[in-house]
Formats: C-alpha cells, structure tokens, sequence
C-alpha cells in the first residue's frame, strides 16, 4: 500500500464510542461553526499533524451561506494518500466555479486522530474550514478500489451520519460513491444513497442541479419538508444518466445461492444504470488550478491526465475496461495547462498522466515540446508508463533531459509468453530483454519489473518463468554496470468486475504465497536481483469486497464495529478482525472469492452498464483459454466490444491527423473553438 510509515506495530484502533451526537434539529439550517479551535491544541497529540490543517495554495473558500449546495468532497484514506487525487481536484474546481456550490475537502483521520476526536466530540471535519460532516448536502466519497469500505462507514459515524441510507432523514447528506469500484457498490449498498457511473464532470453537475432543484421545492421559504421529502431526492437523483440508487433495486436468489437478477422495484428506474462518458476531454481541461500539499504526500508533482481510457485490452485490467473509450487530449492543451500549472504551483516534477502514456497518439512531440521548454530549468518531467518498448525508453530519455537516469518501470504482468498471451499482454521475451538492453545502454541505472501471480490457467513453470526473465534483465543490467539494478515486483492477482476475468476463481492467500516462495527460491543465487511481493492476505478483503453482492454489507459493517479500518495499510492488518466479520455475519469467503462462475449466472453487477458487452466479455475469457490474442481497436478492427456505439465518436480521425480509433467526437474536427465548453453548457447554477 502506498503511504506506508515505518512504524510496524499495529496502531490500538479507537474503541467505538456511541454515535458522536452534536446535532440539533434543524442544526443544518444554520451555519455551521468550525471546530478548527478545539482541533488546534490536539495537534501536538498526533502524527503528521499538517494534515489536519488545510489552507492550502489553491484551496477555495467559498461562502458558505451564498451556497445553495454543499459538497464535501472525500478520499477514503490518509491525506498524504488522498490528496494527490486527480478525480476530486477536479470535481472541487468545476464545483467552486459555480455560483451556486460550494465544495470542501475531507480524508480519513488516523486512528491517533480519531481517537482523539471521539474523546473530544469532535466530528469527521471538513479541511477548508473544520466543518462538520453532517452540515453537508453532499458527502461524495471516490473509492478508486475497495479497501477504503470501513474508513467511509468509520467516516459516516465520525461525522455524525446513520450508517444505513434507510435510518437518513432530509437533515443528513446525501451519500454518493463513485470511482472504479463503484462499478460494483452491492457490498456497500445499503450504507449508500446513490453511486455515480463512470466520467464525473458532468453527472456532477447535472446531481447538483438535482439537489438544488429539490431543495427549493422542499426547503425553501423556511418550509418544514414533508415525510416523502428525501424519497423524492432520491428519484430526482435516480433520473440522472448515470446515477444508481441502491434502494430502487432488489437482488433475488435462487436457492442454492446463487443471484438470479437485481430487479428495478421503483417505476421510471432504468433496468440498467448507463456509465456517463465524457465523449470531449478538451472541453474539461481540469484541474487548473491544482491544490498544493501542506505536507507529504504519494506524489508530490503536477499532474496532467493527457488522455483517458485505454483499448489495449489487458484481460485483467478493470480500470482499463471500464474507461473505454480513448480519449485524448491535444498537444497545445497539455503544453498550456503544464505551463500555466507549473506557473501556479511551483512544483518541479510533472507527470502526464494515463493508463498507458507512451500510447498517446502524439507522444513523442508532446515530450519533445515539453522537454525543449524546461531544458536548462530544475523542472523535470516524468511518464509514469509502463508500456515494454524501446520507444518508451526513447521518450523517458527525452523526458530527462534535466535529470539524472535512474529508474525505469515496464509492466510484462507475467513471466511466460504463454501466459502474457492469456492476459492478453502481448510482449514477447525478446523485447523485454531488448529494452533492457536499451536501458542499460543509455545510461539507467534500474529497472522495475511488474508482474502477477495467480492469474487464470497458471502453471508453476509460468510462475518460474519471472524468475527466469529477471534472471536474465539482471544479466543484462550488469553488462553496463555493476551497481545496476533490477527489481522484480510481484502481487496476487484480483479478478475484478467488467472484466473478461471476472468469471474466475481467485487464488487464496496460501497459494499466491507457495508461487512467490517459488519466485524467491529461484533467484537465491542472483544476489543482485531484488524482489518485492505485496503480502499475499490484502487480496482476500478486495477480493470479497469487489465481486460480492449485497450479502456482504453486514460483513463490512460488522468488520468496521470489530475495528477495521485502513484495510490496505501494513500497519492495520486487519485479516483477523475480517474473519471474525464473515464467521458472524455467515459470509463465505470460497463462494465469493474462490469459486469460478458459469456463463450463464447472473453476477451483481449486471444491472450496471460499463458499455462492455457481457457476451463480448465472455467470448474474450474463452479467447484467453485458447491464448489468443486481441489487437488494440485504436490502431485495427473494432471487435465490437459495446463501448462505442452511442456516443458520437468518429473513428477514423485523431488530433494529430493519423489513423487512430476512437478519438474525434463528431463534429468537433478543426471546429471546436467555436463551440461552447462543456463548463459554459453547464451554466452556472441556472
Ligand atoms: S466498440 Fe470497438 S472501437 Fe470502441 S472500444 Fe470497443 S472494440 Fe474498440
């Protein structure tokens, strides 16, 4: 886990106190105060306490009583871990540029922190002004993966809000999810009130108007809101492309336990919840105005997403699946918004942003134009992909023009071609040893390898086949230097939803262990080569947690009582206090986790669209059996995945004039200046 402290021992988790109770009825009708005066003198009490403080470069404070609407925008974990994310530096600007919202900030306290707090009677708080949770109308909460569940249930409690949707009146906030794993919120659907699908530029603002809209016909003129007031919130916010209330919809079972189908119990909710897909980057050119960190953080650099989604096809990759299509950014946008960027902020690194970088369609001026502009400065320029080619090696020299050469990161995911066939990662050995080769020769230092264990179909010998390719890159390294290095980096594979692995049986803990003590008794011999595992137990609880159904909320809420929190930090192992949630709540971790499922079992998630066909999906898992590969659709033939259809994208034509799928919304070529932002489409506020 990113973040990591070197204090080993088990933090003692607060003990749950009784519901911090601060509230007075109509309480949110009023401005609320700040608790910054009682927050103040316990700082000195806890670690890393700057991340308490707020009143950061950038930070926005808007008036709280000219708002119409107040978001508190929230990462479920640490501020070092949550601040840097790109999702809610942009939701908080496109928020604040509107007239009538007002969004602050909240990340999760440490354990010394909320001990405090819960002795103090302090509320979860937000940072631009310590206000407390519950005197939003928003609590939106971005869950790039599953291990923040008991922090957001833990932040609930803390900022003075019902666990459960069904217990909220018209005084509590709403509770909004999205981010990747909320692609499946099942196992948190009863402590939501909506999750958000997909692209969150717009559905934002459009959730906004919703709230808005219902606050005057419900609260305005000093009115006292009827019994179905908050009912209605939520059919306003269920009528938007894009947003899924849990409630309106009712898994049934069969028998012997497995799902049937999720039905729709409310009239007028769609049957599927669509994904929202920002068809235009150009017209959300956001963050621009990018919050500086009081304190340390994961990464300390301005970012600049340079396009989004990816359609290399990666069988194991939900983030790539679920963001389709491509969508890239022009040139002059990314040169004008790291310019302006590195103006505002004062950082000198920057890093441009995607899943997959090197792919970007006019990569190589994009480097060449930023590295001619900071030539000579301290400013340095980083690609944080992971595409295994020389031509990734050519653009980072290009990139370090101003720096030293020291690490470079390539992604094969797996050791054996055969393998990388089945997951669909099409890079043979030779060019893996040929890059490192070019590496080596041009003057870097190191290379982290990326792989998995555990995949679908594995074999002890493609498991021993890491050890070999390491083997072999370290041979290489040394060739050019004897203080080279190579590094293995090696995780437990997680089959997640909307992917083409997400019929598979995922390894237990014992077996992603057994693989890796392969892999570390292979290279004994080469001291040298480094290898770094993640601990085979973090994948148990996102395991459960990203393919289970709503039979697993009473497991995350009892986990949470029994204290789990920061479920993916080493210093919280919290395994124990999980195993002792699924015995009382009777959740079995083999049906969820260790099971493979059929074709035609209907899986929690499919009343939620990410676009992806599941049929398509099925055929790719059956094409993985048979190691057959599936070119990326940027550069040939759609294969008809289902993403596209619907959403105004031409397929032919890029930015840059190549032949590129899919990147130009119709229309849009040469043209777009003329046209409205998307911003100004979305006026503010009328
Ligand atoms: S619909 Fe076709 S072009 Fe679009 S992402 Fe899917 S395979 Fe690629």
């Amino acid at each position: 886990m990113l973040g990591t402290v070197p204090d080993r021992r088990a933090p003692a988790v607060p003990p749950r106190s009784r519901r911090l109770d601060h509230r007075r009825p109509g309480a949110a009708a009023v401005t609320p105060t700040s608790y910054w005066e009682t927050i103040d003198p316990l700082l000195s009490q806890v670690r890393k306490p700057a991340q308490y403080v707020g009143g950061e470069h950038n930070q926005v404070a808007s008036d709280w009583d000219a708002a119409d609407t107040r978001w508190l925008l929230c990462y479920p974990d640490t501020y070092e871990v949550g601040q840097p994310n790109q999702g809610i530096q942009i939701l908080y600007e496109i928020l604040n540029e509107r007239a009538t919202a007002l969004a602050e900030r909240a990340y999760a306290p440490w354990v010394d922190m909320e001990a405090l707090q819960r002795e103090h009677g302090i509320p979860a708080f937000s940072l631009e002004h310590h206000r407390p949770l519950w005197a939003f109308d928003v609590f939106a909460v971005t869950l790039p993966h599953e291990l923040g569940h008991t922090n957001l249930l833990n932040l609930l409690d803390l900022g003075s809000v019902p666990i459960r949707s069904a217990g909220r009146s018209v005084e509590d906030p709403i509770v909004l999810v999205g981010g990747h794993a909320a692609y499946n919120p099942e196992p948190l659907a009863p402590f939501i009130d909506a999750a958000v699908m997909g692209d969150g530029e717009e559905v934002t603002l459009e959730v906004d108007d919703a709230i808005r809209t219902w606050k005057r016909i419900h609260l305005g003129d000093g009115q006292s809101p009827g019994p179905d007031a908050r009912g209605d919130l939520l059919k306003r916010l269920a009528a938007v492309e894009g947003v899924y209330v849990p409630a309106f919809y009712e898994p049934r079972y069969y028998d012997d336990g497995r799902l049937r189908q999720t039905v729709s119990v409310e009239p007028g909710v769609p049957s599927r919840v669509p994904k929202r897909t920002v068809q235009d980057l150009e017209q959300w050119a956001y963050p621009r105005k990018q919050i500086v960190p009081m304190t340390e953080t994961v990464h300390e650099r301005f970012s600049v997403e340079i396009f989004r989604g990816c359609t290399r096809g990666c069988r194991f990759c939900q983030a790539g699946m679920i963001t389709r299509p491509v969508r890239e950014r022009r040139p002059e946008t990314i040169q004008k918004l790291v310019e302006d960027g590195v103006r505002d902020t004062g950082f000198n690194e920057v890093g441009l942003l995607s899943l997959s970088s090197a792919d970007h369609s006019a990569i190589g001026s994009v480097a060449r134009d930023l590295a001619d502009t900071y030539e000579g400065t301290t400013t340095s320029l980083s690609l944080p992909s992971t595409r295994v080619d020389a031509f990734n090696v050519t653009l980072s020299n290009e990139l370090a023009r101003n720096g030293r050469r020291t690490g470079l990161t390539f992604a094969p995911e797996a050791g054996s071609e055969r393998m990388r066939a089945v997951i669909n990662k099409m890079v043979s050995e030779a060019d893996l040893l040929r890059t490192a080769e070019t590496s080596f020769s041009e003057g870097w230092r190191h290379i982290k390898l990326y792989f998995m264990v555990g995949l679908p179909t594995e074999q002890d010998e493609d498991v021993l086949a890491i050890a070999d390719l390491g083997i072999k890159a370290y041979e290489i390294a040394r060739k050019y230097g004897k203080a080279n290095k190579v590094t293995l980096s090696v995780g437990g594979f997680v089959p997640k939803p909307h992917t083409p692995f997400q019929w598979v049986a995922q390894d237990p803990p014992e077996e992603i262990r057994r693989k890796l003590s392969l892999i570390r008794h292979a290279i004994k011999a080469h001291g040298g080569l480094k290898l770094r595992t993640n601990d085979p137990e973090e994948g148990v609880i996102e395991g459960l947690l990203a393919r289970g159904d709503r039979r697993v909320a009473p497991a995350v809420e009892r986990a949470w009582e029994l204290g789990a929190r920061f479920d993916g930090w080493h210093e919280m192992p919290t395994l124990e206090t999980w195993m002792q949630a699924l015995a009382e709540t009777g959740v079995d971790l083999d049906w969820f986790s260790y099971r493979e499922r059929d074709e035609n079992e209907a899986l929690p998630w499919d009343h939620l669209d990410s676009g992806l066909e599941k049929s398509w999906l099925w055929e790719d898992w059956q094409d993985s059996l048979t190691e057959k590969d599936l070119d990326d659709c940027r550069w040939s033939a759609c294969y008809d995945c289902g993403v596209c259809p619907g959403l105004s994208i031409d397929h032919d034509t890029g930015y840059t004039g190549g032949f590129q799928l899919p990147v130009l919304p119709q229309g849009l070529g040469g043209g777009s200046e003329d046209l409205p932002t998307a911003p100004e489409r979305y006026a503010s506020g009328s």
